[in-house]
């Protein structure tokens, strides 16, 4: 990092190639308003060391370097790595969300007094909140503990890790005083395909003990089977058998979509193809030259499978309500409509 940069970010800890900097949060609450989604997010972390191809959120990371920075430019690392290589640790978000919940509480017109009422808050948004900062920072468990003081919230974490396994005795208690799912987002149980295309993420296997794990405790589960990537994760003997595998887990529900390639995501993903799946290169040079979405075909598709298959698996397609019905606003799923022909039904 240019030492201008490294000046406004102090380094609070390197790992391996991993260099994590101090944030200076000024809010940590995200508002519908401010990113026109129907819910409030919190990300602990700028920046995921993960590394998953498909990621859309590497452009955030930049923005965010660069707001904090005052734009003094990291020249260390290309930007797509930076997203992976320099984590962004926003030490402040436990107190903020204390001090903007406090303030809900005593003024019902406070920016924050929604959440009090159970509006839909997703911690997870752009980041996975569990990355392997989190064993260190431990800036999720803070934000449990503040939340779990609060009645009726309505919490979504959505995480690839199995270290949301080590927050159950909190989630636990919010489950008995507020509405919680974790979202385990998985997109093949082949562990080999796992690890070309999220190459630092935990293997299949060791999300589906967690999934296990936190159904055992009590906790409502679902699985974010997203992005679905056309001719690679969607041959439907390999869905079967990714949706057996988290049914027999017990969790509620499997929520789908296919890969949308914004442009962020294309200059890390689209190298990933042509070094791993070479034949698939060109179709997706043509499917995605104009438009970040797989054809309506495709999409539609999809979807009309991944409804049938977790039907017969007895899962739901959507994150539900108590009373059993489904939550049209819930931010764990994606309304995207998907698909028609499955395996390599690209364009
Ligand atoms: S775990 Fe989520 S946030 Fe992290 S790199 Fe993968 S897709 Fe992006």
């Amino acid at each position: 990092m240019s030492s201008t940069a490294r000046r406004l970010l102090p380094v609070l800890r390197q790992l391996h190639d991993i260099e994590y900097l101090d944030a200076v949060a000024q809010g940590v609450l995200n508002p519908p308003a401010s990113t026109g989604m129907p819910f409030w997010s919190i990300n602990p972390y700028v920046g995921c060391a993960f590394g998953c191809a498909y990621c859309y959120a590497r452009y955030a990371h930049r923005y965010a370097m660069e707001r904090h920075t005052d734009g003094a430019p990291d020249t260390s690392v290309p930007a797509w790595l930076a997203f992976e290589r320099r984590i962004l640790v926003k030490r402040s978000a436990p107190a903020l969300l204390r001090r903007a919940l406090e303030r809900a509480q005593r003024d019902p017109a406070a920016a924050a007094a929604p959440l009090l009422r159970g509006a839909p808050l997703l911690i997870g948004s752009a980041t996975d909140p569990y990355q392997p900062a989190e064993r260190h920072f431990r800036i999720t468990r803070g934000l449990l503990e503040v939340l779990a003081s609060y009645s009726r919230l309505n919490l979504v974490i959505i995480t690839k890790s199995p270290l949301v396994t080590r927050d159950i005795d909190l989630l636990a208690r919010l489950t008995v005083r507020a509405r919680v799912t974790v979202q385990l987002s998985l997109i093949t149980i082949d562990r080999e395909l796992a690890r070309r295309i999220e190459p630092r993420a935990p293997t299949p296997e060791a999300r589906l003990r967690a999934m296990r794990r936190l159904r055992e405790a009590g906790i409502d589960v679902g699985v974010n089977c997203m992005p679905v990537l056309p001719g690679i994760t969607d041959a439907p003997q390999a869905l079967d058998a990714l949706v057996a595998a988290v049914a027999d887990t017990g969790v509620t529900h499997v929520a789908a979509c296919a890969l949308r390639l914004q442009p962020a995501a294309r200059t890390r993903y689209l190298p990933v193809v042509r070094e791993h799946f070479p034949a698939l290169a060109p179709r997706y040079e043509a499917t995605y030259r104009d438009s970040v979405y797989v054809g309506e075909r495709y999409r539609a598709g999809l979807s009309a499978y991944m409804t049938a298959l977790c039907a017969r698996y007895g899962l739901a397609t959507r994150r539900r309500s108590p009373s059993g019905h489904t939550l049209d606003d819930t931010p764990a799923l994606d309304p995207s409509p998907v698909t028609q022909q499955l395996t390599l039904a690209l364009a």
